[in-house]
């Protein structure tokens, strides 16, 4: 990620927060976020706890690998050390009988000494060297050596082996020497085997092997810290006391630890204490060889476990789905049930395992059904057609029955508009619908407050007249058939109707029988050609 690029990632992050909590988070998401962010911190933790297993394994392994393998080269480097100063004694033995040493003689001692010393000497107790092999190392037979070493053992008169130093000839080296002393027990001089720490050598010779071939090595400090082999001979002659670990060995102590060096690298290292020329030999191996089998754990675990991953996943969508769909569908329901009245064989079965989706559903199943129960309850109270605000077939029902049965005398005008069909054809269902409500118009306005104006259904309507005789009825049904005649209807000419008429209590007694009555007469208008009206005829007085 580039920083340019922040300001646009942020202003991403926030519309799409913005988008989720406008919509909100669904069930069935936040379940599956909740499955899948389960299942990674599992995979997590036991890929991090297996990689902490491994590694503290991996790092032990090392430690003890190298911690054994110097041991080993210090027993080696022993054993060397030991051969190299006897072979220098025998040498020294040779040269007590010899006052002249034969040139011959020492070249084919030092043929035998080759894999041992980079050169071999003898020097008189003034330091004059008496014999010398090779010939070609810088120095001759007559002259004197001048070093500190070479002062120390004609000084001690002792065997011993020397810390690195510059000889004469310019060379590091180190000297492994023998006193010469003859048969009466005088001192004559010593005998030098010379180690080049700087060229090939004996030390060389036998670590430089040590390569697995994973940037391992082991290097050789003598007792003040001073580098004798190292892999880099640039390095030869340097103090790397500073080193935690060439501190210990040069203190006698053998063991392994984590180190850093001075260069700022991490190595596991072993090491171990070469009593005999408190030399100290370290093995170490760079700390990052460990990354790459941990790497190797790490996918592989990836590796096996994704199958098994998937099928977790899958499980867990399914069993989010199957907890969020009947609340989804609950939930979708419900937002519909708000919008328009849902009747209440639709409202869905919901099945579920949860107790509290259980109960949400047949608590939301309950209050739609109050909610239906209540909405039929409005509807029969309401007695008002919708299209046009008259009075509907209900309240017309109602109000004849109460007149009948309080035995008020009343007229009951039936209307049909003639050919409404054709208006329908012609113009359309909203202008037919017009026309409706221009012909309920007009009837209220020529009707009194006692009459009951209402829509029987369709384009027939009716007028209860209070009070009123035939004669009067007829008059008020023509007067409104004429009001129509002169007056544009919505579809831009004027409409006629027929009415048909019966009278409470004369054409009967029973609301029925008063409605057949009308409407026979109506039949009548419509057979004898429309736009009139017919009194129902009195047939038994
Ligand atoms: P008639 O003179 O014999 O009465 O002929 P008509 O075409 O009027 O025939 P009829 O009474 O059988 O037809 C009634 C028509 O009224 C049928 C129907 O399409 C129409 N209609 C009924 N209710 C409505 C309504 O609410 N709006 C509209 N636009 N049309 C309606
Ligand atoms: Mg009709
Ligand atoms: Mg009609």
């Amino acid at each position: 990620m580039k920083l340019h690029h922040l300001p646009y990632i942020l202003r991403r992050r926030d519309a799409i927060l913005k988008y989720f909590i406008k919509k909100g988070f669904t069930l069935r998401f936040t379940i599956s976020l909740l499955v899948i962010t389960a299942i990674l911190l599992t995979m997590l933790t036991s890929i991090t706890s297996a990689v902490q297993v491994n590694r503290a394994s991996l790092i032990s392994n090392y430690l003890n690998k190298n911690e054994s393998y110097a041991k080993k080269l210090a027993s080696n480097t022993n054993e060397l050390l030991i051969t190299m100063q006897e072979n220098i004694r025998a040498i020294a033995k040779i040269s007590e009988r010899e006052d002249v040493m034969d040139i011959q003689l020492f070249d084919d001692l030092f043929q035998e000494n080759t894999q041992y010393f980079n050169s071999i000497v003898v020097a008189d107790n003034n330091r004059i060297i008496r014999a010398l092999s090779p010939r070609t190392v810088g120095i001759s037979i007559g002259d004197k050596l001048t070093s500190e070493q070479s002062k120390m053992a004609v000084d001690t008169k002792k065997p011993f082996i020397s810390e690195p130093y510059r000889a004469t000839t310019g060379r590091l080296i180190i000297l492994v020497s023998a006193p010469i002393i003859d048969k009466s027990g005088h001192y004559k001089g010593f005998v030098g085997g010379t180690i080049y720490l700087e060229e090939k050598n004996v030390l060389s010779n036998m670590l430089k092997e040590h390569f697995f071939g994973d940037g391992s090595y082991v290097f050789v400090v003598e007792k003040s810290g001073d580098l004798i082999f190292h892999p880099n001979q640039k390095r030869i002659g340097q103090s790397v006391v500073q080193n935690d670990v060439v501190g210990k060995v040069i203190q006698g102590q053998s063991g392994s630890q984590r180190v850093t060096n001075s260069e700022g690298n991490r190595f596991l290292a072993g090491y171990a204490y070469e009593p005999s020329s408190s030399w100290g030999i370290i093995s170490q191996t760079p700390a990052e060889v460990i990354d790459k089998p941990l790497y190797n754990l790490v996918k592989r675990m990836l590796l096996v476990s994704l199958p098994f991953l998937l099928l977790i996943l899958l499980l867990g969508w399914w069993i989010a789905n199957r907890i969020a769909k009947p609340l989804h569908t609950l939930a979708q329901f419900s937002d519909e049930a708000t919008l328009r009245p849902v009747p209440a064989e639709n409202i869905p079965d919901i099945r579920s395992y949860y107790y509290e989706v259980r109960l949400l559903s047949q608590s939301v199943k309950i209050a739609l059904q109050n909610m239906n129960q209540d909405l039929t309850h409005l509807r029969n109270e309401v007695k008002i057609d919708e299209l046009t605000g008259l009075a509907n077939r209900r309240a017309f029902d109602g109000m004849m029955a109460g007149w009948v049965e309080s035995n008020i005398p009343f007229a009951l005008i039936l209307i049909d508009i003639d050919h409404f069909k054709h208006v329908n054809d012609t113009y359309g269902h909203v202008v037919g619908d017009d026309v409706l409500r221009y012909l309920a118009r007009i009837m209220q306005l020529m009707s009194t407050e006692d009459d009951l104006c209402f829509r029987y259904g369709g384009e027939e309507f009716g007028i209860l007249v209070k009070h009123c005789g035939l004669g009067r009825a007829k008059d008020i049904a023509d007067r409104l058939r004429e009001q129509l005649a002169v007056t544009k209807s919505p579809t831009g000419a004027a409409i006629t109707l027929s009415a048909g008429i019966a009278a409470f209590p004369v054409h009967g007694r029973s609301v029925k029988q008063l409605v057949k009555k009308a409407d026979e007469a109506l039949y009548q208008s419509k057979k004898d050609g429309r736009n009139r009206t017919t009194v129902s005829k009195l047939t038994d007085p």
